[in-house]
């Protein structure tokens, strides 16, 4: 289990004091399918991304970080619970508008536990964890929730008439469908526009706000100001939107004078989709994308700044996971650590840059698309089960040489402590929740009869 420590400034402090000290705000922002090399800071010579290289410069980027899954719902239920996907049942690949299933919500979110605290608590972009009634992220600790339920491939307009899923997508207000099939050019800017709206109305008081974008999730769109300006394509002009969005939100924080008060956290929930060639992104020095277990679809590129705390213009090599978020923002905001089995730990001093702090965690699990244990990382060390494939990370990024016959106890001791954390996590795995009921009929584009 985790150990929990409040910030001592915070524990010391009456409660009257306590509610005077205003924790910091929590800004997380989400990308779909960016990859490792996808961002001017992390190296891409045509994709101009000048804000997110000035939040990397006002905060610490990360080169060693994670997410739990090579794709979208497993990767997005691990950031917010903080745990392994299969821990949470949602590891066997994404939902489809057809699924009648989502995250548990007897789950504890990162929205859940900082409602609890006294945040005001916005979704805004797309969800993917479920779209039944009661699974929705206003039933997640989201107070307000603005954007998609699923996948913008999951959508008719984007596949042909006689598609295995013939689907349309909604854009949604809490659980009111708003629109069906919106603008997909739109997309990026009404989540931004939402997030903005949400600020506005809640800057005096501690606020978290979920900014998981569509895009670059293809079918690709950029809205005219964006589209055809890039020399990297369509894909370049999708991201730079997404840098004008971080622009835009960091100009909203300034403008209310609360960027020291707030933690700014900007990730992605896999690697690039290769197969889409010029339409998808780049993992740069990384192997694979999307839907693999090279280290191009879960590495992944991420910044955190929070000026004064965050130390300013600084690289961090430890291996980092979305999963430690949960137990990171608990320690940096004085919350409750939710009553349950976690995975994450707590990167509050490698976050703080306390000198000598390391990462938090010991090995790192891959799992498949399916959630088949795939893999260990452990130190430098990676072990790919399919082959027993021994790669030493730390020098070898592009997982070029297999040093199995070189380090064949490695091999051996990695494999069971594998499959050994793994049967732990199965051995207590939590159910997801089913719902019969549905809002809304995906195929016949119309609410469900009252
Ligand atoms: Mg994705």
């Amino acid at each position: 289990m985790l150990a929990r420590s409040l910030p001592l400034a915070l524990a010391l402090l009456s409660p009257t004091a306590a509610s005077a000290q205003r924790p910091p705000n929590v800004v997380i922002v989400f990308t779909d399918d960016q990859g490792y090399g996808d961002l001017s800071c992390f190296g891409h010579p045509t994709i101009h991304t000048p804000h997110l290289d000035a939040l990397a410069r006002a905060g610490t980027k990360f080169t060693q970080f994670y997410v739990a899954s090579p794709v979208c719902s497993p990767s997005r239920a691990a950031l917010l619970t903080g745990c392994y996907p299969k821990r949470v049942g949602m590891h066997k690949h994404v939902i489809f508008p057809q699924y009648d299933y989502g995250l548990h919500t007897d789950e504890v979110t990162i929205a859940d536990m900082l409602k609890k605290r006294g945040y005001a608590t916005g979704c805004f972009g797309k969800w993917h964890l479920g779209h039944r009634p009661g699974l929705l992220p206003t039933d997640q600790g989201f107070d307000e929730f603005h954007g998609v339920p699923y996948s913008n491939d999951m959508s008719r307009v984007h596949r042909k008439p006689n598609a295995k899923y013939p689907y349309h997508m909604p854009w949604m207000r809490n659980r009111e469908i708003v629109e069906w099939e919106p603008d997909q050019r739109l997309l990026t800017k009404r989540a931004t526009e939402a997030a903005i709206r949400f600020i506005d109305a809640h800057k005096d008081e501690p606020f978290f706000v979920y900014v998981p974008h569509s895009m670059p999730h293809i079918p690709l769109y950029a809205s005219e100001e964006f589209a055809g300006t890039s020399p990297r394509g369509l894909y370049g002009d999708v991201i730079e939107e997404i840098d004008a969005s971080v622009g835009d939100l960091v100009a909203t924080l300034k403008r209310h004078d609360l960027v020291d008060d707030t933690l700014f956290v900007f990730t992605t929930d896999n690697g690039p989709w290769l197969p889409f060639k010029q339409n998808g992104g780049t993992a740069g020095p990384l192997r694979g994308g999307k839907g693999s277990n090279w280290e191009g679809g879960q590495r992944v590129p991420c910044i955190a700044a929070w000026p004064g705390h965050v130390p300013a213009d600084t690289v961090c090599r430890e291996v980092v996971t979305t999963m430690d978020l949960l137990p990171t923002i608990a320690t940096l905001t004085g919350s409750e650590l939710p009553n349950r089995t976690l995975d994450g730990h707590d990167a509050a001093d490698l976050l703080l840059g306390k000198p000598g702090a390391s990462s938090p965690t010991e090995q790192f699990l891959y799992y498949t698309s399916k959630g088949k244990l795939a893999g260990i990382r452990r130190g430098p060390w990676k072990l790919v089960l399919d082959g027993d494939q021994l790669y030493q990370l730390e020098v070898d990024i592009s997982e070029k040489w297999d040093r199995n016959k070189v380090h064949p106890d490695l091999v051996k001791d990695l494999r069971a402590a594998a499959e050994a954390q793994d049967a732990e996590i199965e051995a207590e795995m939590r159910p997801t929740r089913k719902v019969a009921e549905v809002l809304f009929d995906p195929a016949e584009r119309r609410p469900a009869p009252k």
